[in-house]
């Protein structure tokens, strides 16, 4: 979004429910004290901090009158918990983020289905394409039927911003990545957080 600046005043100062592009938690981010923000025509452009004391991240908002933040910087990051996910897993579903907090729903896409590969491939599910690994991974871990339903649409979605001749999706907008974010999460959740949990509480009951 570009803002120019023809003409401008000094006004809004509201605070902002943002999600923390740092430590990813959603507040109500305020102003800087004795900083004003601008007003150009119906929009608002301001300087804010995470509310968090731990944290402060600084953010730059562009916002209208009812106080909705339309682009802000650096973006708004959806939140992820990585805990016991391996760190190259982790790096591509990053990458899908960054992608999708930037608006790059395609390249978001693309991620995404690289994160399904790379979950197949540490969990030694073969076959000669990602629909037939995704298959085999039936047989390695242990997922709600729902979310092996999900799995192959997201490799669908995957597929389709990969190849423009492949049109399941006829557009990937931000409802579609934004689902298929959440989906991707809990299928790591499913895969590698819920026996992490399992084994901390049976580690805690030998004690
Ligand atoms: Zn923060």
């Amino acid at each position: 979004m570009l803002v120019k600046l023809k003409q401008f005043s000094v006004g809004g100062n509201r605070p902002l429910s943002l999600r923390c592009p740092a430590c990813r938690k959603t507040g109500t981010f305020q102003t800087i004290e004795n900083v004003h923000d601008l007003r150009t025509g119906d929009i608002f452009l301001g300087q804010r901090f995470c509310p968090d004391p731990s944290c402060r991240a600084q953010v730059f908002c562009v916002y209208d009158l009812q106080s909705n933040v339309v682009k802000s910087y650096p973006p708004q990051r959806i939140d992820f918990d990585s805990k016991a996910i391996p760190a190259t897993i982790v790096k591509t579903f990053e990458e899908a983020l960054s992608c999708q907090a930037e608006g790059m729903h395609v390249a978001a896409a693309i991620m995404i289905r690289r994160t399904l590969e790379e979950l197949c491939q540490d969990k030694g599910a073969t076959g000669a394409n990602l629909k037939a690994r995704v298959n085999t991974l039936q047989s390695s871990v242990v997922l709600p039927q729902g979310l092996l339903a999900a799995m192959d649409d997201l490799r669908l979605l995957g597929n389709d911003a990969a190849h423009i001749e492949a049109q399941t999706y006829d557009a990937i907008g931000q409802d579609e990545l934004e689902v298929a974010i959440e989906l991707t999460k809990e299928i790591l959740k499913a895969v590698y957080q819920l026996d992490d949990l399992l084994g901390r509480l049976r580690a805690l009951k030998k004690t």
